[in-house]
């Protein structure tokens, strides 16, 4: 039989799913109520009170929650324990104003810890793997979770953090690492560096790569996985919600699973704000069922996908999620056209001669969005193709740079795409 982290939960059918979720939101609603000041208040001018929360679908009466909100509670306001009864505070980079604060009981850290054990494992990480963990440690919650997750699952870990990439290759390959965790995008770096060097990670004992903590393409996926020679598999979470580990690819690979008995998922119209049907498109919003320190009620994540419950044929029976590849708020609008970063990564990393680095400059003339983007080749010509592709596959009008080799800025972590060089508040 194929390995389980946890086999009972993993396969639990849906009724008792179902009702465990239900269990969980009660529970969990009333955490919110009574201890924060901000759910409470929203419930009440809603009319509503823990109990009259009887089936999922009540969960639609609740309100929503948003990032906001945490920046205004800054820094521990919208916690549901007292602070002396913490284990571990981790915060977001803020990049304007407050960063959004996160808070864990010792009960919550072990939580966070098996699911991450759970989804690592079902990323086809094995106990006894060597696990070289190049997300970043500190107040990001990549490095400490998946550094956890390994442990807990009984791998061997490799606390590496991100950047001096020449040190990662030497020990990936001295170490025997079967499992890469990293961001996409320095996952890329950490390839390039190697080749440069004249080492062919292709060769070493690397197998699967767990990468995440940004959006990346199918065009990304497979640069990776043919210059590093591992299967690339793609991991999901927020630090708002949990950390990492919050949906994971299995070996079917049609959508990322979503662990259903720890958060309830929702799919909205960001517009509306109403619900969408099952399998259409819309905003991933997310209930917590077991966080004690941090409850959060119907958060929305910005992130855009769509929710199946059919069951997949791994024989998990939690649902998925598609792949995440645009957050609502990188959308960019260039002459009137929508387009995600990644949209472009995806022409871009598909064409010949062009290297799959690349930074999105955007400016303002007159009261027009100008998109520039920032490509590097050996080949002169190439900014025309650029230009023609980026045209007619996205439908985007875009100046191109081509760069020396080398020009683009590399990623030690989470990758900056855009370089926004409108006015600010304009
Ligand atoms: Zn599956």
């Amino acid at each position: 039989m194929t390995y389980r982290f946890d086999r009972a939960a993993e396969t639990l059918p849906r009724a008792k799913l179902a009702a465990l979720q239900l269990r969980r939101l009660r529970q969990t609603v009333k955490n919110a109520y009574e201890n924060v000041p901000l759910h409470r208040r929203r419930m009440r001018s809603a009319g509503l009170e823990p109990g009259d929360i009887r089936s999922l679908d009540d969960v639609a009466r609740l309100h929503y929650t948003v990032k906001g909100d945490l920046r205004d509670g800054y820094p521990f306001g919208m916690f549901a324990r007292p602070r002396e009864t913490l284990a571990r505070l981790h915060a977001s980079s803020g990049t304007t104003g407050k960063p959004t604060v996160v808070g864990y009981t010792a009960k919550d850290l072990a939580t966070w810890s098996d699911l991450m054990a759970r989804s690592m494992a079902c990323a086809g990480v094995r106990p006894g793997d060597v696990v070289h963990n190049a997300y970043g440690y500190g107040l990001f919650t990549g490095g400490l979770g998946a550094h956890y997750g390994a442990e807990r699952l009984g791998a061997t870990v490799v606390p590496m953090s991100g950047g001096a990439t020449e040190r990662q290759i030497v020990l990936i390959q001295d170490f025997g690492a079967r499992v890469l965790c990293a961001t996409p995008s320095y996952a890329l770096a950490i390839a390039e560096v190697a080749e440069k060097q004249g080492v062919d990670l292709r060769k070493s004992k690397l197998r699967i790569g767990v990468f995440g903590a940004e959006p990346w393409s199918e065009a990304m996926r497979r640069e990776i996985e043919s210059r590093l020679g591992l299967k690339a598999m793609d991991i999901y979470g927020l630090s708002e919600i949990m950390g990492p580990g919050v949906a994971v690819e299995c070996e079917a690979q049609e959508g990322l699973h979503g662990w259903e008995d720890h958060f309830l998922f929702e799919v909205i119209d960001p517009k509306t704000l109403d619900p969408v049907p099952e399998g259409e498109l819309g905003e991933l919003v997310i209930t917590t069922l077991t966080k004690q320190a941090l409850p959060m009620i119907r958060y929305r994540t910005r992130d855009i996908t769509r929710l199946t419950r059919e069951r997949c044929a791994c024989g998990r029976t939690h649902a998925r999620l598609q792949r995440i590849t645009g957050r609502n708020d990188d959308m960019l609008i260039i002459r009137g056209v929508n387009v995600y970063p990644s949209q472009i990564e995806a022409v871009l990393v598909g064409l010949p001669g062009i290297e799959p680095h690349y930074q999105l400059v955007l400016e303002r003339s007159g009261s027009l969005d100008e998109l520039t983007i920032e490509v590097e080749s050996g080949d002169p010509g190439a900014a025309e193709r650029v230009r023609h592709h980026v045209k007619s596959l996205i439908g985007v009008s875009a100046a191109v740079k081509v760069m020396k080799p080398g020009a683009v800025p590399r990623s030690q972590g989470k990758a900056v795409r855009v370089r926004d060089l409108r006015p600010k508040g304009a």
